[in-house]
């Protein structure tokens, strides 16, 4: 898998990139990252990226030419276009579709992915039109620049991607790859400060131990995020499971 980001600070990302589980996935050659400067394509001496915006107004508007460039120089490099696949090219945008662990999975998928950061007012809407396969937001609320969601994006895609993860296990049972949040962990001492850790998970069983973490996960889910059990085909047990916490609220 290759993710090439296109920003005006290609500087933000050379802590995230080099840091932690993306630092050791590229080491290992799992992933290859790359922060690349679309003001290198600005086409005129003083490196201008932006302008301001037909109509009037505030703000200052990411130019269409700058980021047309930069995106075709790199569909054009070699080994680029030798896997078949066109890449993904994902514009950062609050009025995106909301991101999500599905779309994670979905573009885990892929070989190349080319994210597109924002700053100041926004973009020419051409980029939009004629360049992007995809428009993602992180969440109903306004960053100053793309670059902190394209972190998040290319964080949650690394660690789906095979050998990224120590344990693969953990990436299957983590919260809304199952369609559930995550059940609770406890690690030693099994007693602190008066707090005990549940006696099922010292039981060494581990057929008990599976059923205990399934109703623990569907009761998270149930208090904190009802909306997900609309969308998750449920066994009989777990609805016997639910009426029993409902039934019990209810008293
Ligand atoms: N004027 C724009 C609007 O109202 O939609 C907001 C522009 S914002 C200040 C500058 C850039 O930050 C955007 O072009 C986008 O790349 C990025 N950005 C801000 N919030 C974001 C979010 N929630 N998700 C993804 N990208 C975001």
């Amino acid at each position: 898998m290759r993710m090439d980001v296109l920003t005006l600070f290609p500087e933000m990302f050379e802590g995230v990139f080099q840091s932690s589980i993306l630092g050791k996935a590229r080491d290992k050659g799992l992933v290859a990252l790359n922060a690349i400067n679309f003001r290198e394509y600005a086409g005129n001496k003083h490196g201008m990226v932006d302008d301001t915006p037909y109509g009037g107004g505030g703000g200052m508007v990411l130019k269409p030419d700058p980021i047309f460039h930069a995106v075709e120089d790199l569909l054009g490099r070699e080994g680029t276009e030798s896997t078949g696949r066109a890449p993904r090219i994902i514009l950062m945008c609050p009025q995106g579709e909301t991101f999500t662990q599905r779309k994670a999975e979905e573009l885990a998928q892929e070989e190349h992915l080319i994210f597109i950061c924002g700053h100041y007012e926004g973009y020419d809407e051409r980029i939009r039109e004629h360049l992007v396969t995809d428009e993602l937001s992180i969440g109903d609320y306004v960053l100053t620049g793309g670059e902190i969601p394209a972190m998040t994006v290319i964080d949650s895609v690394t660690r789906l991607l095979p050998g990224v993860l120590g344990n693969e296990t953990s990436a299957v049972t983590d919260s809304f790859s199952t369609g559930l949040l995550e059940y609770p962990h406890y690690t030693r001492p099994v007693e602190f400060r008066g707090w005990k850790v549940p006696d099922i998970l010292l039981s060494g069983h581990h057929a008990n131990i599976e059923l205990w973490r399934r109703r623990e996960a569907l009761r998270r889910t149930w208090l904190r995020r009802p909306d997900l059990l609309e969308r998750l085909e449920l066994s009989k047990d777990d609805m016997a499971w639910l009426k029993k916490l409902e039934n019990e609220a209810e008293q």
